[in-house]
């Protein structure tokens, strides 16, 4: 388990009031109603609703660190009323309805995740300023436009709207902007005041928390600790990119790595020429995404998906000098040429999970007394408040609009074994980055990497 100096988690564990220090291991109960394996957003908004639906539950959440080690305190902060892969539900005509409404539930959740913030006093900077989805080349704005017109065709039209080019660049003034797709259905926050204060939250409403506490394995109902085992009616995993940590659960999710960046604080004058007045967060559409946001305190934090390493081998840090880091910081410097000068102050990482039908899932098998919510592919800190009223709902046994989702008990298959995961995940960034360089250096479609990227991503999606 890693020593404390927790400020390494990310920027945004080192600019909360206190650095987290992890709680020392507490004696573990035998018995609780519930049990969850995971403090992140899954764990605790499991956790949260169940305990708003049933206050009487005796509910302990183990968390191997302190809350918000894994991604929940590491992420991009966007909180989006979208998910991984929902666009594949859109194009199905038989998935269809169920693709609308998984979108709406989640163009809902962005203003749910507000109305907790406020109902619990949780000051997690939240502006809901939208997302601007910028084409970097003048050839991927009328694909772009395809995109705002299909969401229309398919009754979602209030979700987005297209820019076009002068409008855009008002909004953003990064290097190639073409135009972009807004969405007002977007937050910045600060992931990490939203975890810690999530975990405030469920500790006033009695859930036992036990940190420093990490799981060896789940099977059904029995929670096995190097300290002991403790029983309970239902166990929910909540561990997504770490789910390889539960000796019984290797394979079900891919842990890939994602990195990030943090400028110092801008001066106002700098702002002033990149724009984001909103605090919209954005992205520029290429393969091998990349995401940033304006934070409250004046800096731009900006990341990228990295990769995937050999065996699923998962890291508690990212140190500052992975390789990664400098091409990120090459593509932030590329997009705003205005950051001449200006220092980045803060590099970290963390781990996303994947699942094979790269979709997230919750599933909750009532005799087994097993549930398991994750997969999210680097975008749950909105999808994480859903599948944990989800979760709350099928434990508890209520039949509601959201346990009729295309996410309930949607668990992919299992990773193949190595080295093919690797052979895969590796293809997959190599081709991407290839095709991403191609666009972006030379302003048109890469037809010979943009194809094998996509014939490798249909094959193993
Ligand atoms: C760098 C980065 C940027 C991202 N940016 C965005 C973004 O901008 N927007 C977005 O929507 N999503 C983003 N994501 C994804 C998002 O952060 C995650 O989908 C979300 O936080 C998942 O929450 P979780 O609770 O399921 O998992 P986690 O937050 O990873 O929590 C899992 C917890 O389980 C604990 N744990 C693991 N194994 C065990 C064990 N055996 N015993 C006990 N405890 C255990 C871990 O310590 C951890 O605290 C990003 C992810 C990364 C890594």
């Amino acid at each position: 388990m890693p020593s404390a100096h927790l400020e390494r988690v990310s920027f945004w564990f080192d600019s909360l009031d206190a650095v987290p220090e992890p709680e020392p291991p507490a004696e573990l109960p035998a018995q609780a109603d519930v049990a969850i394996v995971g403090g992140g957003f899954t764990g605790l908004w499991t956790a949260y609703y169940l305990k708003c639906l049933e206050p009487s539950l005796d509910i302990a959440v183990l968390e191997a660190v302190t809350l918000g080690f894994g991604a929940s305190g590491r992420n991009g902060g966007w909180c989006m009323g979208m998910a991984s892969k929902v666009d594949h539900l859109l194009e199905d005509p038989v998935q269809r309805d169920g693709g609308v409404r998984l979108m709406r539930a989640m163009m809902k959740t962005v203003d749910e995740v507000a109305r907790i913030c406020q109902a619990e006093n949780i000051d997690c900077h939240y502006a809901k300023g939208g997302t601007l989805s910028v084409a970097s080349a003048p050839f991927a704005a009328p694909r772009l436009q395809r995109e705002v017109t299909e969401y229309a065709a398919y009754g979602l039209g209030d979700y987005c709207e297209w820019l076009p080019a002068d409008e855009s660049r008002r909004r953003i003034n990064c290097s190639r902007n073409y135009g972009a797709i807004h969405t007002p259905h977007c937050a910045a926050i600060h992931p990490a005041r939203l975890v810690r204060g999530l975990g405030e939250a469920v500790r006033r409403r009695g859930v036992r928390v036990f940190e420093s506490t990490p799981v060896v394995d789940v099977m059904g109902k029995r929670v096995t600790t190097a300290r002991g085992t403790l029983s309970a009616d239902a166990v929910i995993r909540a561990t997504e990119g770490y789910t390889d940590s539960l000796a019984s659960h290797k394979r079900r999710l891919l842990p890939l790595y994602s990195l990030m960046i943090a400028t110092e604080p801008l001066p106002q004058g700098v702002w002033d020429e990149i724009g984001l007045k909103a605090r919209e967060t954005f992205d520029d559409q290429r393969r091998v995404t990349i995401y940033g946001q304006r934070t409250a305190d004046g800096r731009l934090a900006f990341g990228g998906r990295e990769g995937y390493r050999f065996g699923s081998k998962r890291k508690p840090f990212v140190t500052p000098e992975e390789a990664g880091f400098e091409s990120l910081e090459a593509s932030l410097r590329q997009m705003f040429p205005v950051l001449d000068g200006r220092a980045v102050t803060h590099r970290w990482g963390g781990l996303m999970g994947v699942p094979t039908s790269w979709r997230p899932s919750v599933s909750f098998d009532r005799d087994a007394g097993f549930g398991a919510a994750g997969g999210y592919v680097g975008e749950g800190v909105a999808a994480s408040n859903l599948a944990g009223r989800i979760m709350a709902d099928l434990v508890l046994g209520r039949d509601t609009d959201i346990t009729h989702l295309p996410w309930v008990e949607d668990a992919g298959e299992r990773w193949p074994f190595e080295p093919l995961r690797w052979l895969g995940a590796t293809a997959m960034t190599f081709l991407g980055n290839q095709a991403d360089r191609v666009e972006l250096t030379q302003g048109r479609p890469s037809k010979f990497w943009g194809s094998l990227f996509a014939g490798l991503t249909r094959y193993l999606l």
